[in-house]
């Protein structure tokens, strides 16, 4: 029996889940997947450690509707099938906010569940359904360790500078600061630094997390210095539906000038604006690439330009650049944003090899260029899996010096 942390990574729509040997560093997943439309037309897919499709069986048949609380027990029963010499032992989650006082992983207790409660308000896409899933887990096998993994713990390295508002000090104090979020990413790339970029790695380093949600953070020592989104992950750059930094007189106006609701204003800023709202057609970087229309070209321009003038900005933080990071969705597979930025960053040294680039290679910076360029894939769920054997294997520790 191989002794395995399950690792569930739970969206708005989506749940991607991985198994790991229970091991301080492990190399490969022993199997991933992802169930992805829950809410509407879920589509499970799995693959083993040799890349192989694994099949769906009847228990799990997902129907329109099912909700995380029916997806969980059959997706714990479909692994127990699937891998018979398995033995789960414990459960890393991605939760997006963590508050400002968890610095690091957590294990799950009730208390921590009812304090986590209380930051739904400030990520309203992503907390309640990581909540969920740990209840869920929690309602079908109750023994199980669970680790609480925060997407905001990697940036309370950050100077008190860095994370505050010009906002009065009462507001400061009642944990209205900058968050920051994507530390599960960032953790990952920092941990694979020194083996892309040697001695490098431990200079000043901006990394772009793309996806369908985007952020970035400038880096010294692999220690966050700042970051672009801040007290919500609407903040920074131009995402797939979320319009980032914008002028809080907008917002005013929207609500005062055009009486909107706030309901309205929150499904504007968090599911219409970004992508899908400047080109009309779609939130996906890949299906706006490849359409002729000249909305979606646009889009990609003012996501490329705004992402560009907010790497620069966080060059002031850690004083220059030594290298860039691309990473997720768009950042690992769209050599036409990462032309597009860095085209704009020509001023500063920065380069591409257009070959390499195309090719998506991990080192795509020219010869001639003084700031290294990288493609790094990230792996949130194996950031989770270390976090889990981290934080259980000290739990054991800890009994066991109380037993003797
Ligand atoms: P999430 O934030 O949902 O985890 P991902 O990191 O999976 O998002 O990134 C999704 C984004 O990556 C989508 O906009 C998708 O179109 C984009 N993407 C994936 N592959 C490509 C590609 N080959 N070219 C351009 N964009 C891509």
């Amino acid at each position: 029996m191989t002794d395995a942390i399950l690792v569930l990574n739970v969206g708005s729509s989506s749940l991607k889940f991985a198994l790991y040997a229970d091991e301080a560093t492990p190399s490969v997943a022993l199997l991933r997947g992802k169930i992805a439309g829950i809410g509407s037309h879920p589509i499970f897919s799995a693959r083993d450690d040799h890349n192989l499709a694994l099949q769906q069986t009847e228990g799990m048949r997902l129907t329109t509707g099912s909700t995380l609380d029916d997806i969980i027990p059959a997706l714990l029963d479909w692994l127990k099938r699937h891998r018979g010499g398995v033995n789960i032992i414990a459960a890393g989650h991605r939760v997006v906010h963590g508050g400002r006082n968890h610095t690091g992983p957590a294990k799950v207790t009730e208390a921590l569940l009812d304090e986590l409660a209380t930051l739904v308000p400030l990520a309203p896409l992503h907390q309640p359904h990581n909540l969920q899933a740990i209840r869920a887990v929690c309602s079908f096998l109750p023994t199980l360790p669970q680790v609480a993994c925060f997407d905001t713990s990697f940036h309370r390295t950050q100077d008190r500078l860095a994370q505050l508002f010009a906002l009065p000090r009462t507001l400061t104090d009642a944990g209205i600061i900058r968050y920051g979020f994507h530390g599960l990413s960032y953790d990952y790339i920092a941990s694979r630094l020194p083996h892309y970029l040697g001695a490098k790695a431990d200079a000043r380093v901006v990394m772009a997390h793309l996806g369908n949600g985007a952020s970035m953070c400038a880096m010294k020592a692999r220690q966050s210095v700042a970051t672009s989104m801040g007290f919500t992950a609407l903040d920074g750059l131009m995402m797939g539906q979320r319009c980032g930094s914008i002028d809080p007189g907008v917002l005013l106006y929207l609500l005062d000038g055009l009486d909107m609701t706030t309901q309205e204003l929150k499904h504007l800023l968090y599911e219409e604006s970004g992508l899908l709202g400047v080109s009309g057609i779609s939130n996906d970087m890949a299906i706006l690439q490849s359409s002729p229309a000249p909305e979606a070209l646009e889009a990609i321009e003012l996501f490329c330009y705004r992402a560009a003038c907010e790497l620069a900005a966080l060059c002031t933080t850690i004083g220059g650049l030594d290298a860039i990071v691309f990473t997720a969705g768009i950042g690992e597979n769209s050599a036409l944003v990462r032309r597009l930025i860095c085209d704009h960053l020509a001023w500063m040294g920065v380069a591409l090899d257009g070959h390499a680039n195309e090719r998506n290679e991990h080192q795509i910076s020219s010869t001639t260029s003084t700031v290294d360029v990288m493609v790094i894939p990230t792996n949130e769920e194996m950031t989770i899996a270390c976090a889990t054997h981290r934080v259980t294997t000290q739990q054991v520790k800890r009994c066991r010096s109380q037993v003797q």
